[in-house]
C-alpha cells in the first residue's frame, strides 16, 4: 500500500495515523462488539465519544464557557442561511465583506433573509488582496458582520481580525479553522465544514456565543435553529456520528503533535516553501498580495499556460494529487492542510524545480 501525497481542496488529506486507528477499530469498537457507525447515537459509549471530541477541541482552540460548540449537517453552505435566519431578522440588515467566491456565495443567500449591506469588497482588485481594516465602515444596528477569513478558491486569506465595536463578527473558518491559533473572544460565531481542515465530509462544527441564540425568525426549520442544537446537546435528531468520532480522533491527534500552537508553526514553514520556490522560480507565479496568501490554499500557474496540463498530468503520475485548480480559476492550487506533512511539501517543489529544468 502507498499513501500518495494528496493536496486536495476538499475533501481533503486525514492523517494516516487517524485512518489506521479508525481501521483497527472498525469492526469492533472498544470490545462492544459492534462499530461506532453501528451503535445508537444515545448510547453511552457514542455519548462518550462525541463529548470526548467536544471537550479535545475547545482545548485546542481555548473555546470560553460561553459559547456552545454544535455539531451540524448540512455544510457550511446551510450555514449561509442559517446565520440569517437566526441571528437577523427579515428587516434588518446584516453586513458582508466580499472577498472571492465563499463570501460571495454566503451574500448571495443572506439577501433572501435580511438586508445585506456589501461593506467591504476586493473584487475590484480581482480579490488578489482582502479589503483593509479602514475600508470597513459599518451602521451600528446590523445584526452582525460576516466575512471568510480564508478564500478557498482564490488563496486569499484575512491577515487581521476585523474589529466591529458591539456588532457580533460571524466568520467562515472552513478552511482554516485549528491551522492557526485564534481568540474565539473576538467572535460572535465561527463555523467550518468538516472536511477540510477537520475531518471526514458530512459534519459541520459551529461554535456561537450564547446570547446570540434563541433569536431565529419564526418562520426557521426547526433543523436550522441553533438553539434547538444547542438546547439538545446537536442530538436533536440523528447527528453524523461517524464523521464526528472520526474528526474527534483527528482533535486528539492534534493535541499529539502539540496542538494549534505547534501545528502553526509547521504550517507557516510548509506555506514559505512553496511560495519561496513560487516566487524564486520565473517559470511559475502567484498573483496574491503576499500579506494576504493563503497558507492553507497555495494557487500557482506556469507562466507559459499551455503547459499546466503537462504538469497536471506528470505530477498525478509522480504520485502528487488534485493540484489542479478550482474549475473557476484554472491553473493550478495545493491545499496544505494540517494533515499534508512537511514531506509532501518537499515532495511537491522537488517536482516543481524538476518539471522547470525540463521544460522550462
Ligand atoms: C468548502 C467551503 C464552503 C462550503 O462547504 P460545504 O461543506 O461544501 O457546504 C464554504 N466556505 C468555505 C470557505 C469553504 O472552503
Amino acid at each position: 500500500m502507498i499513501r500518495k501525497h494528496n493536496f486536495s481542496a476538499g475533501p481533503a488529506a486525514i492523517p494516516s495515523q487517524v485512518l489506521e486507528r479508525a481501521q483497527a477499530e472498525l469492526l469492533d469498537w472498544n470490545q462492544q462488539g459492534l462499530s461506532i457507525m453501528e451503535m445508537s447515537h444515545r448510547s453511552k459509549e457514542f455519548v462518550g465519544v462525541a463529548q470526548k471530541a467536544e471537550t479535545d477541541f475547545r482545548r485546542l482552540l481555548d473555546i470560553p464557557d460561553n459559547y456552545k460548540v454544535l455539531f451540524l449537517q448540512g455544510g457550511a453552505t446551510s450555514q449561509f442561511a442559517m446565520i440569517p435566519l437566526n441571528l437577523a431578522t427579515e428587516n434588518q440588515k446584516t453586513a458582508y465583506i466580499d472577498t472571492g467566491m465563499w463570501s460571495t456565495k454566503a451574500i448571495v443567500e443572506a439577501k433572501r433573509y435580511s438586508q445585506v449591506q456589501v461593506v467591504a469588497s476586493s473584487a475590484a482588485r480581482d480579490y488578489l488582496c482582502v479589503p483593509a481594516q479602514s475600508e470597513i465602515s459599518l451602521d451600528a444596528d446590523v445584526a452582525y458582520l460576516h466575512y471568510a477569513s480564508n478564500e478557498t478558491v482564490g488563496g486569499v486569506s484575512f491577515d487581521y481580525v476585523p474589529r466591529t465595536g458591539e456588532v457580533p463578527l460571524v466568520v467562515d473558518m472552513s478552511s482554516d479553522i485549528l491551522s492557526k491559533r485564534i481568540d474565539v473572544s473576538q467572535f460572535g460565531m465561527i463555523y467550518a465544514g468538516a472536511q477540510k481542515n477537520i475531518g471526514p465530509a458530512g459534519l459541520t462544527v459551529a461554535i456561537i456565543r450564547e446570547d446570540l441564540l434563541g433569536k431565529a425568525q419564526s418562520t426557521t426549520p426547526k433543523m436550522y435553529d441553533y438553539k434547538v442544537h444547542a438546547q439538545a446537546e446537536s442530538m436533536s435528531n440523528t447527528p453524523p456520528t461517524f464523521a464526528w468520532y472520526l474528526s474527534g480522533l483527528v482533535f486528539e491527534w492534534l493535541l499529539q503533535q502539540g496542538g494549534v500552537e505547534a501545528i502553526e508553526k509547521i504550517n507557516a514553514r510548509k506555506a514559505s516553501k512553496l511560495y519561496q520556490a513560487i516566487d524564486g522560480s520565473g517559470f511559475y507565479y502567484n498573483k496574491i498580495v503576499s500579506a494576504n496568501r493563503s497558507l492553507m490554499n497555495v494557487p500557482f500557474n506556469i507562466k507559459d499556460s499551455a503547459l499546466e496540463a503537462k504538469f497536471l498530468q506528470l505530477s498525478t503520475d509522480a504520485g502528487l494529487l488534485n493540484l489542479k485548480g478550482h474549475k473557476a480559476a484554472g491553473g493550478m492550487r495545493a491545499s496544505l492542510y494540517n494533515a499534508v506533512g512537511e514531506a509532501s511539501v518537499d515532495a511537491l517543489v522537488n517536482f516543481m524545480q524538476d518539471f522547470e529544468r525540463r521544460y522550462g
